[in-house]
């Protein structure tokens, strides 16, 4: 299993991204983090990919572990080594690489049976084979964000780290990636999925976590997330009366408690 306990975390010497975050990644189970922009989702998945280091973060306290062993401050490549993948939001790919190209660079951290990864990926996204000769740049939103995945996959990780895959998708394609995060899922490969789009999270989760400004508010199986009256409210966008934050709507049901 792959887990943060208690984790803090620290820009710049000074802006505390994390306060005390815990969260689990149990083999072969999805895993949704939701959260407004800034709750600290993305600085959860560079803690578990080692990317603190590029963003000038760090850990201050707590702990990143893999079955037990504490991998807080491997490198990235290390990480990679040991089957944990970020696939980083805003599909960056290279661009003036052909689609094969850019797949087989993913193959760096888990040189073993390429062809067979490379075969696999081919057989999830048909259309990244339809256009394997072509450059990368020239794909739709849709299709780099597949060929994110893609690249990704080509490692055969044990976990995958996905950063906003639905970020400016259509609804068509974000229904293609949600069918491809759970045959990825099916094939035995666990996911920490941070997403704005909750329902799509949820209703493919096992577990779900809400953070707001660096703390885990909610931590629950994803079904009971979803019935939740408050995240119906503000992360499903059903109900509501214009309120900018989780917090606000807690605040907003005190206040009510307190006038009635
Ligand atoms: P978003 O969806 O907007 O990316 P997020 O939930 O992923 O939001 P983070 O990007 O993890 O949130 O940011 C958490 C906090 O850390 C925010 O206050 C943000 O401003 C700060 N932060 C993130 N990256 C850096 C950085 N490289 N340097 C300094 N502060 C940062």
């Amino acid at each position: 299993m792959l887990s943060i306990q208690n984790l803090e975390v620290v820009y710049d010497d000074v802006v505390l991204a994390l306060r005390g975050v815990s969260l689990d990644i149990p083999d072969g189970k999805i895993v949704a983090l939701l959260g407004a922009n800034g709750a600290g989702k993305s600085t959860v998945l560079r803690s578990l990919s080692g990317l603190l280091d590029v963003h000038d973060g760090e850990i201050r306290k707590g702990a990143v572990t893999l079955d037990g062993t504490d991998v807080g401050r491997h490198k990235p490549s290390a990480l990679a080594g040991l089957g944990i993948k970020h696939v980083l939001e805003g599909r960056r790919i290279f661009k003036e690489m052909t689609v094969e190209e850019n797949l087989r660079i993913g193959a760096h951290a888990n040189r073993k049976d390429i062809a067979g990864n490379l075969a696999r990926v081919y057989e999830l996204f048909p259309k990244l084979l339809e256009r394997r000769a072509q450059t990368a740049g020239y794909l739709s939103g849709g299709e780099q964000q597949m060929l994110a995945i893609g690249r990704a996959l080509m490692s055969a990780p044990r976990y995958l780290l996905l950063d906003e895959p639905s970020l400016g998708l259509a609804p068509l394609i974000v229904a293609q990636i949600r069918d491809i995060i759970v045959e990825i899922n099916a094939q035995g490969t666990g996911i920490l999925l941070v997403e704005q789009n909750a329902s799509m999270a949820l209703s493919i989760a096992d577990h779900g976590y809400v953070m707001e400004t660096g703390r885990v508010v909610m931590d629950r199986p994803a079904k009971e997330l979803l019935a939740d009256e408050d995240v119906r409210e503000f992360y499903l966008g059903l109900g509501g009366e214009g309120r900018s934050s989780f917090r606000d709507v807690k605040h907003y049901k005190r206040r009510k408690r307190w006038a009635s």
